[in-house]
């Protein structure tokens, strides 16, 4: 067996030893005799499997009692119609479009009311945050919606924008537990896990217990409602029960680690690694603005089309792989999520410079 250095935006990179454990558990899972695929959603195992991935959470990212913690499916796309649906009372949500995930959920709420756009950087490719400070905030904004880390375009908030009061609703599908955050600046934050933390499958939701009730737009499906979801536990009907089982994991994982503060860490020294050598490089340069610039997706380009194809190419027999950047910005993109090794950060740097040295 051999593995490589994946450096896929998603589905991506787990840690080994979490899928060493699951491997070793397939069969039989802590004598129950059955893998956690087989095991029926309202077992006391799945039970306890369940609400102790919550409990992790809850530890890991301090987050307080007055807000629920939900394990849905969907992805976080059917996220972007979920939170219209149920927090839309004026009707009216603002968006702050960076990228092609902020501006896909600003057109679903379109559906539902009225989403303005009350900031944006598409008038340069989405390659940097706007200035947040002092946005023109729609007096009836039912909240303030982000993608906080723009999976495609390589940009974070490093700072969260001034919502003026309205609560802010965050997708953090690919900064998820990559670092400490105050739970409590947000309304809803919410993630597709398969960036950060586990397989496809499972979206998890962080809601504020205010935000979670009976009130939803006319014709709300009941598995659309959040309140469906808190009041039965995230098992209104069949979970996904081994993503589940995998975030749970990776919470473990993260915990043993040190939790998201030494994460931060990490993934800070990590990123160094290659933005320094992108700095340095006369070869390479990375797309962003500096003081934008994402911990987790970190989009490289040579200028030349045909030497980035020849780079990914053989980058990947290499045993770097998944480095092609997203097809609607082309050139490379490595995603260095928490799983990646520090290791394989330097690989792919010194790949790069051996690459650099053969082509200038
Ligand atoms: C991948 C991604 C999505 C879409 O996730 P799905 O689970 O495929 O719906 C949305 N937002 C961000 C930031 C992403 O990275």
């Amino acid at each position: 067996m051999s593995r490589v250095y994946n450096f896929s935006a998603g589905p991506a990179v787990l840690p080994e030893e979490v899928l060493k454990e699951a491997a070793a558990e397939m069969l039989d899972y802590q004598g129950t005799g059955m893998s956690v695929m087989e095991m029926s959603h309202r077992s006391k195992a799945f039970q306890g499997i369940i609400d102790e991935a919550e409990k992790d959470l809850r530890e890991l990212m301090n987050i307080p009692d007055n807000y629920k913690v939900l394990f849905l499916q969907g992805g976080a796309s059917q996220q972007f119609a979920m939170i219209p649906m149920n927090l839309f009372k004026n009707k009216v949500g603002d968006y702050i479009i960076t990228g092609q995930w902020a501006k896909k959920a600003w057109q679903e709420a379109k559906l539902y009311g009225t989403a303005n756009a009350v900031a944006s950087s598409a008038d340069k490719t989405f390659s940097y945050i706007p200035d947040c400070s002092d946005l023109p905030i729609d007096d009836n904004a039912d909240y303030v919606y982000i993608c906080q880390n723009n999976t495609i375009y390589g940009t974070v908030f490093h700072e969260l924008p001034n919502t003026k009061g309205k609560t802010l609703v965050a997708d953090v599908s690919s900064c998820f537990l990559s670092e400490p955050i105050d739970v409590t600046k947000y309304g809803v934050i919410y993630g597709g896990v398969q960036k950060n933390v586990g397989p496809a499958g499972v979206v998890i939701v962080i809601i504020r217990e205010d935000l979670v009730t009976e009130d939803v737009l006319d014709g709300t499906p009941t598995m659309l409602k959040y309140k469906t979801h808190v009041d039965a536990g995230s098992l209104y009907n069949t979970p996904p029960c081994y993503g589940i089982y995998m975030c749970g994991k990776v919470f473990k994982w993260l915990k043993a680690k040190g939790g998201l503060a030494a994460m931060k860490e990490l993934n800070e020294k990590k990123a160094k690694i290659l933005y320094d050598f992108l700095d340095s490089s006369k070869l390479f340069k990375g797309t962003v603005e500096k003081k934008d610039r994402s911990l987790m997706n970190v989009p490289f380009v040579t200028g030349d089309e045909e030497l980035d194809a020849l780079f990914v190419k053989e980058a990947k027999a290499a045993g770097l792989e998944n480095l092609k950047g997203h097809r609607t910005v082309g050139g490379m993109r490595a995603s260095i999520y928490n799983a990646m090794p520090i290791e394989g950060v330097e690989k792919l740097v010194a790949f790069m410079k051996n690459f650099e040295e053969k082509h200038s």
